[in-house]
This record gives structure tokens, sequence and C-alpha cells, in this order.
């Protein structure tokens, strides 16, 4: 049975000389990894060699869901190609889907987050104007991580203690507030000393993290400290650190 989908490439690797091994995440199939016969001739079905980022819309064949799936058809859309002109962005989007990649798994749909990770990638793509670019990049990126953490069911709770349940008023300057991936959250001044993994927020941070809204007129120090608590945070959550997470931190 052959099946129609909206799907984005987030991994391609050579098979032969003529086919790859191509792993989807598709709107209302989720990921799932296919053989793309014969997709590095020059005449196919696929448009082309399928790369990174390529998306469109597909038909493919998964009648056995424990074997590769078969790809019959690719129509590729060609509107991401501002992404390899800046490095920075281009870093976000592979980060964003390695993370994507990481905790979502085979054949189990996500549409919102694949609306989603369309919406981030589109946008960072067609950023430009140098001066606010790499601050609107931050931005971006955090809200599609927080939005993958919603989707697969590990958004950590940003606006109470975890611990003790105190809410997080915020703007208050002497407020001690500390993150925590032990606890998958925000934790107070009385409760730190249980949660030696503990990160220090600044109060910025806290407000932005208590009412996400706020991140828009975030500056870029604010943001740079919140991508970091989230770089950590996936580190734990993984038990290791995302392969690209040294370019991201190095671009902060
Ligand atoms: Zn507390």
């Amino acid at each position: 049975m052959l099946t129609k989908d909206s799907a984005i490439c987030i991994r391609a690797v050579d098979y032969s000389e003529t086919s790859q091994v191509v792993t989807f995440f598709a709107k209302a199939t989720g990921k799932f990894t296919a053989i793309a016969k014969g997709s590095k001739r020059p005449k196919s079905a696929f448009d082309g060699p399928i790369e990174i980022f390529s998306f469109g819309k597909i038909v493919f064949s998964d009648s056995d869901r424990e074997k590769l799936a078969t790809l019959t058809e690719f129509q590729q859309e060609h509107s991401l190609t501002g992404l390899s002109k800046d490095l920075f962005a281009l870093n976000c989007a592979l980060f964003a889907i390695e993370l994507l990649n990481s905790l979502t798994d085979d054949y189990d749909p996500h549409p919102q987050l694949f609306d989603s990770l369309m919406q981030f990638l589109q946008n960072i793509n067609d950023l430009r104007g140098p001066s606010d670019e790499r601050r609107e990049t931050i931005c971006l990126l955090i809200l599609f991580q927080f939005t993958l953490l919603k989707e697969v069911g590990l958004m950590p709770i940003l606006n109470f203690c975890v611990n003790c349940k105190t809410r997080y008023e915020g703007r208050a300057t002497s407020d001690e507030v500390y993150f925590s991936s032990a606890a998958n959250g925000i934790i107070c001044r009385d409760c730190e000393a249980n949660f030696p993994d503990k990160i220090r927020v600044s109060t910025a941070a806290a407000n932005c993290l208590a009412d996400l809204k706020l991140l828009a007129q975030a500056n870029e120090k604010t943001l740079n400290q919140i991508e970091k608590i989230l770089i950590s945070h996936f580190t734990y959550t993984l038990g290791r650190p995302p392969k690209l997470a040294k370019h991201i931190l190095n671009g902060l």
C-alpha cells in the first residue's frame, strides 16, 4: 500500500552508487527511514539526490514497518536555500533536527511539531539584516526547543518551584531562581540546596522562562543564557551532549 505525506529529510546517507537511505520527518506519519532506489541517478522520481532539509510531497510503501520503507516519489520544494548562507543559522537548523531525531520515535506522528519545525526553518531561512540576525535566530531556536519538549511530553515546569510549588512571580531583582534538569524545572532559593545539578538563572532569564512571550524582547545575553540552560538540559535528558551542541555554544 502506498502512503502520501508531506515530509522533510532529517538524515540522508549513501547506500550504493545510485541509492540513498533517507530518514524523513513526515507530518502524518512521524519519523521513518526509507530506501530511495536510484535517487542519485540524474533522472529519478525524487528530483535529484535527497539532501538534509529537502522537503515536499512524498509517496512511500511501508507494508512491513520492521524493515526500511521504500520511497517511490518525492516532489521537492526548493525554498530553504538561504540556510547554507549563514553558518550559525545552519548549525541551529542542524541542531534542531538532531534534537528532534533524538527525542521522537519511529512512526509516532507529531503534526504540530512538523508544522513548528517547518516554520522554524522557514523563519531562520528568511532572516536578513545582519544586526539583529543572530539574536533572532537564537530566539527562534529557543522557542522551537520548548515546542519540541512540550510535544514529546518533557516540558519543564517554568513558572513555579517544582519542589515546593511556590509560584515564581518574576520581576523582583532580589529573587534567586535556579533551574534543575533533575527536577525538570525551576527551583526556588529555599529548595536549591537539595538539587546539586541546579544552575543559577538571571532574573531576566527567569522572567522569560515564566512567560515565553517575553523572549521576543529579551536581549542577546539573556537569550544566550537560556540557550545554555537548554543545552545542558538536553545533555541531561539524552545522557550525552548533542553532537551539534559545541557549535551552538561557540556561537553564543
Ligand atoms: Zn521551592
